[in-house]
């Protein structure tokens, strides 16, 4: 592969670094908490209106026709600037290259163009009481009602990051129980205030209110709001994971970002700090520009016309465990003023780290991705 930015992508890197240096706004509260939500939807906005909300997609919807690569460019100048996490990536990095897959035509013009101006703000309903790594097992389920053309929703989905503010979720519903566990499945999308949905948030570890329970009883959903075909939900959630777990919901320049905070962290601390933490500094530098290269490489070969398919799940794995351990020694080296700031709230480090803890386990637990690299990246037997 060729290792070299072309002119116009430095460029690109020159223009989206002197607009995010100049607009980026500093200390945002938590977008898990409905304040917060409220004032990162105003920034999100304001990037939406400088065309950077979705450099990726086409100039149609909003977007600046950017090539991979130089998405990426955009990603590490984001984090760089210092730019805060971003409440509508759950329908931006998760449903939208979804849509892009398995949309009509109009589906994609109604949905994308109103996703990325910040209209529509999209949760996800996968996760049940019962269903969790076990996807397959999801309970919630679809009747097709014809006389009004469409299907009746009920059942409970849980952890539903920031549904408590979001207004619509994409969710996987049981049309057909009588089917295979796989195929009985349907791709749903449907907003928050339908008649017969039931939004409760609830807190966190972190005591931010980022989660929903979301209850459906006996909700109506037009055909016209089904993604891909009936009862082949599993193939099109599937690409909804793949983009999760793999390039577009954690890039490498959050990490990038996150370990050059650590270096400066370091060196406020080096006279404390013992060996072993200048090693855990010294490997998370190393680490982060390592998935940097690896995800070139993956670009390289996604614009070959390559399919990286389930190698996702070594992604998951490896940005996961690489953001814990960025955390940890970060928590190493700040000791007990890890605890609390000059104003006596949790220091981001330390909120950081609470949030890096459920990496290994959002996006389908590391525990799975090993399984399914075992299966299908290394052709391992199942027992
Ligand atoms: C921060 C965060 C945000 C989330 N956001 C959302 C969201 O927006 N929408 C949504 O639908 N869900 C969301 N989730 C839920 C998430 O997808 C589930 O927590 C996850 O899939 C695990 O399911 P579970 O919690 O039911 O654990 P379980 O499936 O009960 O697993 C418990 C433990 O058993 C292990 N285990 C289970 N089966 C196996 C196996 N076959 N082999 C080896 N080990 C196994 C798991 O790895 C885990 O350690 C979120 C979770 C977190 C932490």
């Amino acid at each position: 592969m060729d290792l070299t930015f072309t002119a116009a992508e430095e460029q690109f890197r020159a223009e989206c670094r002197a607009w995010l240096e100049a607009n980026v706004p500093r200390g945002l509260p938590s977008g898990d908490t409905r304040e917060g939500f409220a004032l990162h939807l105003e920034w999100e906005r304001t990037l939406f209106d400088a065309r950077y909300a979705v450099v990726s997609w086409p100039e149609a919807y909003g977007g600046r026709d950017a090539t991979p690569m130089e998405w990426l460019i955009f990603e590490e100048e984001y984090y760089r600037a210092g730019g805060p996490q971003r409440v509508t990536q759950n329908g931006i990095f998760l449903l939208a290259p979804t849509v892009f897959e398995f949309g009509t035509q109009a589906q994609k013009d109604h949905i994308l163009p109103r996703m990325a101006r910040g209209d529509d703000l999209w949760c996800q309903g996968w996760s049940e009481p019962n269903a969790g790594s076990d996807l397959a097992g999801i309970q919630s389920r679809a009747v097709r009602d014809e006389a009004a053309g469409g299907w009746r929703l009920s059942g409970q989905k849980t952890w539903t990051t920031r549904g408590a503010f979001c207004t619509h979720l994409f969710g996987l519903f049981r049309s057909d129980p009588e089917a295979e566990r796989h195929r009985g499945l349907t791709y749903f999308l449907l907003p928050l205030d339908a008649p017969g949905v039931t939004v409760r948030g609830f807190g966190r570890l972190d005591g931010d209110e980022g989660f929903a329970e979301v209850f459906l009883d006996d909700v109506f959903v037009p055909d016209g709001d089904v993604l891909g075909g009936v009862n082949d939900g599993w193939s099109v959630a599937m690409a909804t994971a793949s983009a999760e777990r793999g390039l577009t919901l954690r890039s490498p320049g959050r990490f990038l970002a996150a370990a050059d905070r650590l270096v400066d962290l370091y060196r406020d601390y080096e006279e404390t700090a013992d060996a072993n933490v200048l090693d855990a500094v010294v490997r998370a530098a190393i680490d982060a520009d390592a998935y940097r290269w690896q995800t070139f490489l993956t670009v390289t070969r996604m614009t070959d016309g390559e399919n990286v398919g389930a190698e996702a799940s070594m992604t998951k794995v490896f940005w996961s465990e690489l953001d814990v351990r960025i955390h940890d020694a970060a928590l190493a080296l700040l000791g007990a003023n890890a605890e609390v700031d000059d104003d006596g709230t949790a220091s981001a480090w330390m909120k950081g780290y609470q949030f890096a803890l459920s990496g290994p386990i959002y996006a389908g637990t590391n525990e799975i991705q090993r399984n399914v690299i075992a299966e299908r990246v290394l052709g391992l037997p199942r027992r």
